[in-house]
């Protein structure tokens, strides 16, 4: 099971906790929870003795960057099983395609993106599709059901549907325990009703509603340690520092409320165009 990397493969603290490709050591979350991301972009592994997981990569540009991390925990990147997703945009996927070349895992998806992370085309129903970059397309992508729990040996990660800010967006929440004290670890997909020119969310058969159903869901999901693709969103790297609390069981909630007053300013801006 990894451990904490060396001081020797520790890098030095973030310029901009805002870039996506800037690297960062990988740090220890909770239980066998690790932050492997780089200083703007979120990557996490989950160890388990049945396989480790992935959830996110980074932008390709970063993949190096990620691997280092991976592999300054002790971790092979063989052991790595299976990688799963919040959404479908290049700055938390783009490294997908190599890291599955790297590591042999097979990629789980909601079944309304698999053709879209196959095909590594923007999605047309997405709120940023004329401004979006594409992704290295990826293979092996196998659907799982909405609001089911990825079973990896005992560990089992639950999928919280979080549609809104892109249409394949996922939440994931599992259980870390250290000393028999155990935290509910939430990975909340990005609430950001941000869009290109030309996408509405006023209009009908947007991703509004579903953005709105993201919020609530999340807001009654338990949560003791957030985070979050983009670690600003939450202080992460803040918190996982030491800086501030990690545990925080309110964050979700907070999070999930600044989402849906988000869009309510955003349509509200829209009805005034
Ligand atoms: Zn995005």
């Amino acid at each position: 099971m990894p451990s904490a990397p060396t001081p020797a493969s520790a890098q030095t603290a973030c310029k901009s906790l805002d870039d996506w490709n800037e690297p960062t050591y990988a740090r220890h979350i909770y239980g066998n929870t690790w932050y492997v991301g780089t200083c703007g972009i979120s990557v996490v592994l989950i160890a388990t003795p049945a396989g480790h997981v992935l959830i996110d990569s980074a932008p390709e540009k970063a993949s190096a960057t990620v691997r280092q991390n991976i592999l300054s925990l002790g971790v092979n990147l063989n052991d790595i099983k299976t990688i799963l997703l919040t959404h479908e945009h290049h700055d938390h996927m783009g490294g997908v395609a190599s890291m599955q070349i790297a590591t042999g895992a097979k990629v789980l998806s909601r079944s309304n993106v698999v053709d879209v992370l196959k095909s590594g085309k923007n999605d047309s129903r997405d709120p940023q599709f004329e401004e979006l970059g594409g992704f290295a397309p990826i293979s092996n992508v196998y659907a799982f059901d909405d609001n089911s729990a990825i079973k990896i040996g005992h560990t089992q990660i639950q999928h919280i549907p979080m549609a809104g800010h892109a249409p394949g967006g996922s939440g994931w929440t599992w259980q870390e325990c250290e000393k028999r004290i155990c935290k509910n670890i939430v990975f909340a997909d990005s609430l950001g009703s941000i869009s290109d020119n030309l996408y509405l969310y006023s209009a009908p058969g947007s991703l509004a509603n579903a953005l709105k159903e993201s919020s609530e869901r999340l807001a009654k999901t338990p949560c003791d340690i957030l985070i979050t693709g983009h670690g600003t969103a939450s202080d992460l790297l803040t918190r996982l520092d030491g800086a501030k609390p990690l545990v925080d069981t309110q964050a979700c909630v907070n999070y999930a409320q600044a989402g849906a007053l988000r869009l309510e300013d955003r349509l509200k801006k829209e009805m005034l165009k």
